[in-house]
């Protein structure tokens, strides 16, 4: 089996698809799971590509959720190997995706492959969502799929993301949560005038230090057991004219918080505005919620990821909710049991992306064990 996942990895890994493009790459993962009698649908939307494949109808339903697309290359002579050229070279698989995360869609479709061609009794569904906006215009891919899934009530009860979730061997660290993501943009006004008549002008940088440096201060929570504490970074300030002799009329401020489940969007913004307010300024705020934070219990799914890794690989994982947002965060929505499971990431998104060979074909074992614990 192994040698099929480092085939078919090969495969992906030699059809360019850098973000939102598939290059055909579901083409090829929707004829292998034809064969299978997945019924395939796609959702295509806005130049994505997006892939729904289900085998079965019965519930419970576990899907295997992943991306098609990869980041651009960057200087191809820059990387030892050329990054469209998949490449076996001192026991890793070098190329663009090989680890973020062609491999482990490889891994998840010949562990299907497997599970469905041993005779044994099994219950349940498997589906297959793929997406090719992951690592750009994310709103296009994985919304789009749920929303006509929700549109016939069908239902996810497990999903497994196979985003690149290892740090020196796979398997060590799952993902089992995320913090959620909230950006401010904020305008504070002022009035422009001459500096040597501050008396006729409202310096909108006096005006905010104070507040800012509040802001910058308050402890929002301590986080928990599964989660850091939130975190709120000020990424960008500007105000001035370009002149020495203008006190500029407005300021206006970049901020990002990463959240724990602890708070709420709703909340932050009440204490932000109540901040502002409090300090007498006036102001414009712009906000962008970019993802709700999600926790996955340890239920059957996470239980049945553990004996999966620990069977294979014989160690128990780190269960994490460290990182950047996924597309977890719109599926976790739905109410599903979800966890991201992958590849080391040591290389993702740089010069000279790699994976152990090694890992990938435990990958393939690993997943194979998941779906004999959960539908047999
Ligand atoms: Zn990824």
């Amino acid at each position: 089996m192994s040698d099929l996942t480092l085939e078919l990895a090969k495969q992906l890994i030699a059809l360019p698809s850098i973000t939102p493009q598939d290059a055909g790459c579901q083409e090829l993962i929707g004829a292998r799971l034809r064969r299978l009698n997945f019924s395939i649908e796609r959702f295509d939307y806005q130049g994505v590509s997006n892939l729904w494949a289900r085998y079965g109808s019965e519930g419970p339903l576990l899907v295997f959720a992943g991306h098609t697309d990869v980041v651009p290359a960057g200087p191809e002579q820059a990387w030892t190997f050329p990054p469209f050229e998949p490449t076996e070279h001192a026991g890793f698989l070098w190329g663009r995706g090989a680890a973020d995360m062609k491999g482990s869609l490889a891994a998840m479709l010949t562990a299907v492959e497997a599970f469905l061609t041993v005779p044994e009794p099994k219950q349940g569904s498997i589906a297959f969502l793929i997406t090719s906006a992951e690592e750009g215009p994310g709103e296009l891919g994985t919304p789009i799929v749920l929303e006509q899934l929700a549109a016939r009530n069908e239902t996810i009860s497990w999903c497994i993301i196979g985003e690149p979730t290892s740090q020196h061997v796979v398997g060590d660290m799952i993902k089992v949560g995320r913090r959620g993501s909230l950006t401010g943009k904020l305008s504070i006004i002022g009035k422009q005038g001459h500096v040597a008549y501050p008396h006729l002008a409202d310096n909108p940088i006096h005006l905010a230090c104070p507040a800012l440096y509040e802001l910058s201060k308050i402890v929002w929570d301590k986080g928990n057991a599964h989660f850091q504490p939130t975190s709120l970074q000020m990424v960008n300030i500007a105000a001035g004219t370009g002149a020495s002799n203008v006190i500029p009329g407005e300021l206006t401020l970049q901020f990002n918080l990463r959240y724990s489940p602890m708070l709420t969007a709703e909340k932050i913004q009440q204490t932000i505005h109540h901040l502002l307010d409090r300090h007498g300024l006036t102001y414009r705020m712009e906000w962008h919620h970019s993802g709700m934070p999600f926790y996955c219990p340890p239920a059957d799914l996470v239980q049945a990821c553990q004996q999966a890794i620990a069977a294979v690989v014989g160690i128990r994982p780190e269960l994490s909710t460290s990182g950047g947002t996924s597309d977890g965060r719109f599926i976790a929505a739905t109410g599903c049991q979800l966890l991201e499971l992958g590849l080391c990431n040591d290389t993702i998104h740089q010069i000279d992306e790699k994976i152990k060979i090694s890992d990938l074909t435990s990958l393939h074992q690993i997943y194979l064990a998941i779906l004999k614990r959960l539908l047999c």
